[in-house]
C-alpha cells in the first residue's frame, strides 16, 4: 500500500512537472519587448507606422496624467489608442493620473487602475493585462492589487534583463530605459542580454517627446534602434506576449 501511494504521488509530480515544461513554448534568444509610456501623440504618429512597416509588436501604457485632457496636440487621442489596439497593439494601464504608486493609499491606487480599465471598455479596448509602474517606483500593496485584479505583468524601471526564474512579472525590470544622451551602443548591450532564457525590456516614451525633453527620443536614433532589431533577427512583442512563454511559472 505504502510503495503504491509513493508511485501514485510520484506519477503525480510527474505529471505536474510535465504539464509545467510543456504548457511554455521554450524562450528563444533575442526575444525583445517594447514598451511605450505616456500616451504621447508621437507613438501614434511616428513610433506606430515605424514598427508595423518592421512587423514589430509593442504595448503602449496609457495614463490620463500630465496634460493627456488638454493637450491634444502633444497626448494621443482616445481614438488614436483605440487606433493601435486595431493595428494588433497591446494597450496597457499607466494609471489615470499618473502618481507613484507608494505614495497612494489602496484605494486611490485601486480607482485610478480601475478607471483606465474602464476607459478601455469604453472605447471597445480589452481590460489590460499589463502594467507600468508611473515613475518606477513599486509597492507590495500595489503588487498585490494587480494580482488581484488579474494582471499578468507590470513594469518597473531597473537596468537589467528580465529572468522569469529570478523575477516576479509584477516587478519586471527593464534592459534599457530610452533617454536623449541613450547610445546605439548600449541599445546594442541591452539587447544582447536577452539570451539563456533572459528577455529584453525596453523602455521609451515620445519619439520625440516635446513635453517631457529629459525622456525624449530622437526620431533618427529610434529608427536606428529598430533597425538593429530587424538585422540581429529579434523576436519583437507585446508584453501580453509572454503568457505563451511564461505560462506555467
Ligand atoms: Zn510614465
Amino acid at each position: 500500500m505504502k510503495a503504491l501511494l509513493a508511485a501514485l504521488s510520484f506519477s503525480s509530480l510527474t505529471l505536474v512537472l510535465c504539464w509545467q515544461l510543456c504548457a511554455a513554448e521554450p524562450i528563444p534568444d533575442k526575444l525583445v519587448v517594447l514598451t511605450f509610456d505616456d500616451s504621447v501623440a508621437s507613438q501614434a504618429t511616428f513610433v506606430a507606422p515605424l514598427l508595423k512597416k518592421h512587423g514589430f509588436g509593442a504595448t503602449f501604457f496609457i495614463t490620463e496624467g500630465f496634460e493627456f485632457l488638454v493637450d491634444k496636440k502633444n497626448y494621443m487621442t482616445w481614438e488614436q489608442i483605440k487606433a493601435l489596439h486595431d493595428q494588433g497593439f497591446e494597450i496597457g494601464n499607466h494609471t489615470r493620473k499618473h502618481a507613484g504608486v507608494n505614495k497612494q493609499k489602496p484605494e486611490q491606487l485601486a480607482a485610478d487602475v480601475e478607471f483606465i480599465e474602464q476607459q478601455c471598455l469604453k472605447f471597445g479596448i480589452p481590460k489590460p493585462v499589463s502594467f507600468c509602474y508611473p515613475g518606477y517606483a513599486t509597492s507590495e500593496t500595489a503588487v498585490k492589487l494587480l494580482r488581484e485584479r488579474g494582471y499578468s505583468f507590470a513594469r518597473a524601471g531597473g537596468a537589467k534583463a528580465f529572468d522569469p526564474m529570478t523575477d516576479d512579472p509584477l516587478t519586471m525590470p527593464q534592459a534599457f530605459d530610452g533617454k536623449p544622451d541613450s547610445t546605439l551602443e548600449q541599445f546594442k548591450a541591452a539587447v544582447a542580454q536577452a539570451k539563456d532564457g533572459k528577455i529584453a525590456v525596453m523602455t521609451f516614451h515620445g519619439v520625440p517627446d516635446i513635453k517631457h525633453p529629459w525622456v525624449n527620443t530622437d526620431p533618427a536614433k529610434f529608427e536606428a534602434y529598430m533597425q538593429h532589431l530587424k538585422d540581429e533577427g529579434c523576436t519583437v512583442i507585446a508584453m501580453r506576449d509572454l503568457l505563451k512563454y511564461l505560462a506555467a511559472k
